[in-house]
């Protein structure tokens, strides 16, 4: 029986990996922040918002609603919590929410909706060809489209943190250094200031 990885550390690995691997070999250091707080609270708020309304949001009016879904597969070696899945016949479609009011949908989502997918897939024994990213502040949702070169970076991702876990080895730092400003993190990456 293997650990297995939430999905949310995809996010945060395409962010900086440096950032997973810290979570994980100093556990209970990282702050719970007055940002992170807020965003959590307007994550409640609009999920409660959005649970009364249809499929229609997303293009999909006969769809299925399926909220606070739970996923784990040996297989992948992933776990995930999903507040919402769409599902129509043998198909399924996950849905994940940003904070950003940022158009256009970054790598760290895609990559995460992706492994959403692949555990819908597995667990469920259904298709997911895409999955869609609802922004709050902007209240509208995006289209993520599953093709095989995102399905296979994820897969890919989840190997290296894997391993990256398993050996303890330190992994590089993000190449955005303007992410290193403000991380929590800072005074443990001597070697790159
Ligand atoms: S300081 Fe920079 S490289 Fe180090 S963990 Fe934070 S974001 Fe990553």
């Amino acid at each position: 029986m293997t650990w297995l990885l939430p999905v949310t550390d995809l996010k945060q690995w395409d962010y900086c990996p440096r950032v997973v691997f810290y979570a994980y070999l100093m556990p209970g250091l990282r702050p719970l922040t007055f940002k992170m707080e807020a965003g959590l609270a307007a994550h409640e708020r609009e999920e409660k918002r959005e649970k009364r309304r249809s499929g229609r949001l997303y293009g999909l009016p006969a769809a299925e609603r399926i909220e606070d879904v739970a996923l784990q597969s040996q297989r992948l070696g992933l776990s995930g919590r999903l507040d919402l899945v769409l599902r129509q016949g043998d198909q399924a479609w996950p849905v994940d929410y940003k904070l950003s009011r940022r158009t256009g949908i970054a790598t760290h989502f895609k990559l995460q909706l992706a492994a959403y997918g692949l555990l819908l897939e597995d667990v469920w024994g259904v298709t997911s060809d895409r999955g869609y990213l609802y922004s709050i502040p902007n209240r509208r949702a995006e289209i993520v489209r599953f093709t095989t070169r995102l399905r296979n970076k994820a897969k890919r991702t989840v190997a290296e943190i894997r391993d990256c876990i398993e050996s303890e080895r330190m992994p590089p730092p993000t190449s955005k250094r303007g992410r290193c400003v403000n991380c929590e993190f800072r005074r443990f990456c001597n070697d790159i200031f």
